[in-house]
């Protein structure tokens, strides 16, 4: 069986590492707001291209809050994909404004320029653009309209970072971005944690009070925040995982290629790198009219598969939103299956998906 994603060997091979980071941190006792998190920031901030990171407890808190220190308040509109993860949408809920749904661009599952455009109204007040499976989304175009109608931008990257477009980091072409150490995402905690990573210094300042109940230092509380810090010991252990980022993204782009390489041809479509994207494939999704099907064929020859996502986000119950079509983003919830593709696979794990993507393929057409 190849397992859709298998964190317990990544930590095998830097668990001495790991444990060494968790050690300090007990002996010197000291767990929140501390000298690893700020060096996490510093070093983050400098892989996105910005001057500053906001350790924050999760991605989920990395986007509502930078929603709010960027200026999005209730009665605000805020566009974002109509197909994402769906915090990508609840936390613009949660910032007190209502999200407008855009559709998406069918080989990238990115915002839709054109669309965006379409859906500005007086109201809106800010973008949430997408990077969705590690593929930067057109950032020059959505900063075009953005600055031509005076609204903020915050990148949700949580899938992205390492990412760029046009030789742009993702994480600094927005006023912020969101960062999430989800355990299976490309630089994953053991536990939960995320970032906000800014060139703004007052956007930054206003990100460390949220953060600490609205603290502007020694218990002066100038605002209503909430308690939402990178603690000491994730911090410690991201800087670990941080060491080896560029070398699992180069291996997620091999495999990626040789995944694109032994698939062609097949009757399913392939993800994209668009020319100026640089990809990191923190997933390798594909499409296919019969992805139930597939996603059978393949679990039936030992090879896991997973669905992101399996409804459009104005679908959800949550949201169920009548009254518009998001087509593309339907479309994509019933066509998308994403492949084992992590840096820890064999070689032999990558050729035998190939071979099984293409045993299934001829089994359901035959
Ligand atoms: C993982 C993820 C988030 C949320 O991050 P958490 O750390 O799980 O809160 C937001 N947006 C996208 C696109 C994600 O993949």
């Amino acid at each position: 069986m190849i397992p859709f994603v298998d964190l317990v060997r990544q930590h095998a091979s830097i668990k001495t590492e790991l444990m060494r980071a968790v050690e300090q941190i007990v002996d010197n006792g000291r767990f929140i707001l501390g000298d690893e998190g700020a060096a996490l920031e510093r070093e983050l901030a400098a892989v996105c291209g910005v001057a500053h990171g906001i350790g924050v407890g999760s991605g989920t808190d990395a986007l509502r809050l930078a929603l709010t220190a960027v200026g999005v308040s209730p009665g605000d509109e805020v566009i974002t994909p109509a197909f994402s993860f769906v915090a990508s949408s609840t936390t613009i809920v949660m910032a007190g404004a209502t999200p407008v749904f855009v559709d998406i661009e069918p080989d990238t599952f990115a915002l839709d320029p054109a669309l965006v455009e379409r859906a500005i109204t007086p109201r809106t007040r800010a973008i949430v653009p997408v990077h969705l499976y590690g593929h930067p989304a057109p950032m020059d175009r959505i900063m075009a309209l953005a600055r031509a109608h005076r609204l903020a931008v915050v990148e949700d990257a949580a899938q992205a970072v390492g990412g760029s477009w046009q030789g742009r980091p993702v994480g600094a072409w927005g006023d912020a971005a969101c960062l999430s150490f989800y355990p299976t995402k490309n630089l994953g905690a053991c536990g939960d944690g995320g970032m906000v990573v800014t060139g703004q210094e007052e956007v930054a300042t206003r990100l460390r009070r949220l953060r600490h109940h609205g603290d502007s230092g020694r218990y002066r509380h100038v605002e209503l925040g909430t308690c939402s810090r990178l603690d000491e010991i994730q911090a410690a252990m991201l800087r670990v995982k941080l060491r080896r980022l560029e070398a699992w993204t180069e291996t997620r782009r091999r495999i990626a290629a040789r995944y694109r390489t032994v698939m062609a041809g097949l009757p399913l479509t392939l993800p994209v790198e668009r020319p100026g994207a640089r990809h990191v494939w923190h997933l390798f999704t594909v499409r296919h009219h019969q992805r139930d099907a597939l996603a059978k064929a393949l679990a039936d020859l030992g090879v896991g598969t997973s669905v992101h996502y399996p409804i459009a986000v104005p679908d959800q119950p949550l949201f169920s939103a009548t009254g518009r079509q998001w087509p593309e983003a339907s479309r994509a919830a019933r066509e998308v299956l994403s492949l084992p593709c992590f840096p820890e696979m064999s070689e032999g794990e990558i050729e035998e998906v190939g071979a099984a993507v293409r045993a299934a393929c001829e089994r359901i057409d035959g």
